[in-house]
């Protein structure tokens, strides 16, 4: 069996069992050494002088000093590009990241390291993806294969058959890294794999609902952004569940926190969703008129004009997003409803308003827009213009009509814009699940995959990245206190005395540090507090948090004389500044009720559906600082949420589900940040190590007896070293290891004896290794 993917898949043995290379490696004593340039490159140690030593470096013989902390040392040839790094027998930074790239400029963008799975963008099309490649991984075990994402389903799909247990696949990286990609990757195994029907032209609906479920996600839910010209933004789990057979019965998704203003502003150079540029290129004359469709500079939402995307045809994603509707089963009615939603939207964007010459009144001298608007929308322009301009509001008792500003006019506009295409995508994705869930046959176990952002860490950080990295903290935490569950039952199966820390136990400072409701309330909840406050700012916000939680382990104030930050929080990944502007704003997310009244009463079924729980609005009105307004909350007590708060909620649900599946880790790795093929930045990897926990995972196994040989291979590899400790004719594995870690005189601290295998710190392995090397 040799085909094209052979050579993205296997190591070429001939190349890595390359016995000059060996000779190098023993005589020059080759080191890594920290690089500028590369990360870390090899050299010899010429001297040693004290703390300093003198290494000539391999590739030009130059001589360097280098602190002897920080020379790693190279692992013997022979380890060249492992599939497993926790095979190691040094397992450093430098052997990490040289090891992933070795595998990388081959085309091997999977490798295993112990509990992860890292995986490289390689920004080209592999052929590893073809159906005789996922006929390659089905059933077989995970060291059987080279590694893959499909090898990770398998093993899930294996586990939940063998031990009845759900299992999680989650894909986590910065953006552009891949998570994408790999979900994609997953769902295409699992619906070839467990499908009842076993051609692909019988391929059954609801596998075909499930493939076609992420392409209407991605047109509504992705957009171009400078790091990813397909970024999802929003994240999202999706559950697939199984039968006692295996077979898929159903599926459901669930997202979080989908980056609505993107709808109505966009960063130089990025895009809006991708549905309004299928739609607007898309679009025939027919459809377009029903639709009252424009020029793309004719919307003032569309910042940046058409920008395209190279090697993409806007016009053919119409159509295909269109077929996935209606794969989907959602009708041409419905289509054309949620169309004219996606129309309005950028619509709305075209109201302007003028001060009025004499009062601070807002007025709106061309109604053109609004009236397209409400076309669209089933409401009449003059109740919509009321309700913008000078909507009603509750004051004591009474209601009365109040003139707004042209700033809240215009605020309210963007408001109502981001909510309604926010209220569309939830529809769909509820829309999508009622499809999935068509069998309504209970799954007997499932599979979920999570596709979210990683640690995000900017210049100054708002809101929405303590969100994302508050869920990065939680995630980190269930990776670590697995792989806690997991030595442990290693080191109890092999009856070896213990004494691990928990390390999830390290992340619950800072997740106390957010989430925690009180004594003392933690960030998210002071923030709520707050935006209940009257006249509260964000300024009085940061001033709750440096009160309550100044002295936090993991809270650092603001330098003096860097005012730009406001505070910042030591994240796992490393320390983040936030600042604290529009975080009321963000946590209330307020809309003006009159408007959401008048679109729950439209006349449109599909407007009126999207809008069909009001009560769960908070007006204009009732944010702090917003407006000098006084009035009672208009939503029905206790029915309201802040944003920090559904979102806590929806991630501890999440939490909950994922704590009790088997976890699979999938590191995604962005190799450069300019969407090259071939191209590795050392220093953007090695961050990217750091904070996904890859090196840290590391670490901690180093505390522990991270190489481990079973008893007999032991005996084969190192008897050489130990010739006449063990006696002629037959012995146990386990007496013969005995008496050969006798005569080789190794500190018990430095190995123990298990049932099947010796486990050794760290290093002790590749010290036996060398000498054999000698011998
Ligand atoms: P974001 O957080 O912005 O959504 P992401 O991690 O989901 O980012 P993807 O959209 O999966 O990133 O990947 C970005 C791009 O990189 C893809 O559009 C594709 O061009 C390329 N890419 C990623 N993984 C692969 C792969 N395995 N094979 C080929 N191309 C890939
Ligand atoms: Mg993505």
């Amino acid at each position: 069996m040799a085909t094209d993917a052979d050579k993205f898949l296997y190591v070429d043995r001939n190349m890595v069992n390359n016995p000059l290379a060996q000779a190098d490696w023993a005589t020059k004593k080759l080191v890594w050494v920290p690089s500028e340039r590369l990360g870390f490159e090899a050299g010899s140690v010429k001297e040693e002088r004290g703390e300093e030593c003198l290494v000539e470096l391999a590739d030009s013989g130059k001589k360097v000093k280098v602190n002897k902390d920080d020379i790693q040392k190279m692992n013997p040839p022979k380890f060249s590009k492992v599939e497993d790094m926790a095979e190691l027998t040094c397992l450093n930074e430098a052997s990490v990241l040289h090891n992933l790239k070795e595998r990388y400029y081959s085309g091997l963008i999977y490798t295993y390291s112990g509990l992860f799975c890292v995986v490289i963008n390689p920004y080209k099309n592999l052929p590893i993806y073809s159906e005789e490649i996922v006929d390659m991984y089905k059933g077989k075990k995970r060291h059987e294969m080279p590694p893959h994402i499909y090898a990770i389903t398998d093993t899930a799909y294996r586990s939940m058959m063998q031990d009845r247990e759900d299992q999680s696949i989650l894909c986590t990286g910065e953006s552009g890294a891949g998570k994408t990609e790999n979900t994609k990757k997953v769902i295409q195994y699992l619906a070839h794999v467990a499908s009842s029907h076993k051609t692909k032209k019988d391929q059954g609906e609801l596998e075909k609902q499930l493939l076609q479920a992420n392409p209407i996600l991605e047109a509504f839910g992705n957009g171009k952004t400078v790091k990813n010209d397909n970024s999802s933004r929003f994240g999202k789990f999706i559950r697939i569940n199984f039968d006692v057979n295996g077979y898929i019965v159903g599926a459901n998704i669930e997202t979080y926190l989908l980056e609505k203003s993107r709808a109505i502003r966009q960063a130089k150079d990025e895009r809006t969703f991708h549905v309004f540029y299928y739609m607007l290129t898309g679009a025939g004359d027919k459809l377009r008129s029903e639709l009252c469709l424009e020029g793309y500079n004719n919307y003032r939402f569309l910042v940046n004009g058409n920008v395209t995307i190279p090697g993409q045809q806007d016009k053919d994603l119409f159509t295909e997003t269109l077929e996935a509707f209606r794969i989907m089963g959602i009708p041409e009615d419905e289509q054309i409803g949620l169309l004219k939603v996606v129309s309005s939207v950028l619509q709305l964007g075209n109201m302007s308003f003028k001060k009025e010459r004499h009062s601070d009144q807002a007025s709106m001298p061309d109604d053109t827009a609004a009236q397209k608007v409400c076309h669209l929308m089933g409401m009449s322009v003059t109740d919509f213009t009321r309700a913008i301009l000078s909507p009603r509001i509750k004051v004591g008792r009474d209601y009365v009509q109040k003139a707004q500003t042209q700033e809240q006019a215009e605020f309210a506009v963007e408001a109502l814009a981001k909510a309604t295409y926010e209220r569309m995508f939830r529809w769909l994705v509820m829309r999508i699940n009622k499809a999935l869930d068509k069998t309504k046959r209970q799954g007997a176990s499932f599979i979920g995959i999570l596709d979210i952002a990683g640690f995000e860490i900017f210049e100054l950080n708002s809101f929405e990245q303590l969100c994302i990295n508050y869920t990065n903290e939680k995630l980190q935490q269930l990776f670590n206190h697995t792989m806690f569950i997991l030595e442990q039952e290693e080191y109890q199966r092999e009856g070896i005395e213990w004494s691990f820390i928990d390390f999830g136990l390290d992340l619950q400072p800072c997740i106390d540090l957010i989430e925690k409701p009180a004594s003392p309330p933690g960030i998210l909840a002071l923030l709520d507090e707050e935006c209940w406050f009257p006249k509260a700012t964000d300024k009085s916000f940061v001033e709750k948090v440096l009160q309550e939680q100044g002295t936090h382990s993991k809270f650092h104030k603001p330098k003096k004389l860097k005012d730009e930050a406001d505070f910042c929080i030591i994240h796992y990944a490393g320390k983040v500044d936030y600042k604290a502007d529009e975080w009321l704003m963000k946590n209330m997310d307020p809309l003006n009720d009159n408007v959401a009244t008048l679109l729950n009463q439209s006349t449109d079924k599909f407007v009126s559906e999207l809008w069909k729980d009001v009560d769960r609005i908070v007006g204009l009105d009732k944010v702090a600082g917003m407006s000098e307004m006084p009035g009672a909350f208009k939503t029905r007590k206790g029915m309201f949420r802040t944003v920090g708060q559904l979102y806590k909620e929806q991630l501890s649900k999440l939490m909950a589900t994922l704590r009790n599946t088997n976890p699979n880790f999938v590191r995604c790795i962005i190799p450069n940040h300019e969407k090259k093929a071939g191209k590795l930045d050392p220093h953007l990897v090695l961050d990217q190590l750091r904070c996904n926990g890859v090196l840290e995972g590391i670490r901690i196994c180093r505390q522990g007896f991270p190489n481990r040989i079973v008893f007999q291979e032991f005996r084969q590899r190192y008897e050489i070293l130990t010739p006449n400790s063990i006696p002629k004719g037959f012995m146990d594995g386990k007496q013969a290891c005995v008496l050969m870690i006798k005569s080789l005189e190794l500190d018990p601290n430095l190995f123990r004896i298990g049932q099947s295998k010796v486990f050794f710190r760290a290093g002790v392995l590749a010290h036996l290794e060398e000498e054999r090397d000698m011998k």
